[in-house]
């Protein structure tokens, strides 16, 4: 029986898993994606946390596993997703309102802006260039 191995827990979430840590963990999933469960050799990976961070998961190598960096991207894209909602719901259920936004008509204009932006408005157009300023070279062949 081979000896039982230590987990390894990182001491902050930033810590990323050493390449033995790295290495079991894709040995432990047979080195298939986490997500798609095809082969991962041949193509860049990374590694998950399948309870993302943010969502509570914690850093440590039962929360791991190997995954393409394309499927990657996408569960991470779905688990900022999850966590928006669980804020938005736990808020709902908490009866926290957002703070009201400022509404109301805006401050009047004086009648020198008021004057200048109808200037602005009566100015005649710019005449568009009707020739290029630098033509190219013609070659006379
Ligand atoms: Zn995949």
């Amino acid at each position: 029986m081979a000896r039982p191995v230590k987990e390894w827990i990182g001491d902050t979430d930033e810590q990323r898993a050493p390449p033995r840590v790295r290495l079991r963990v894709f040995d432990n999933e047979g080195g298939k994606c986490h997500i798609c469960r095809q082969p991962i050799i041949g193509k860049k990976w990374a590694l998950d946390h399948v309870i993302a961070l943010i969502n509570g998961g914690e850093n440590r190598e039962r929360n791991l596993k190997p995954v393409h960096v394309a499927c990657h991207a996408e569960k991470t894209a779905a688990d900022v997703a999850e966590k928006a909602k669980v804020a938005a719901r736990r808020k709902a259920h908490l009866r926290i309102v957002d703070a009201p936004t400022m509404q109301g008509q805006p401050f009047q204009k004086s009648r020198k802006a008021a004057r200048r932006q109808q200037a602005a408005a009566n100015k005649l157009p710019i005449p568009q260039r009707t020739r290029p300023m630098f033509a190219p070279k013609e070659d006379s062949t």
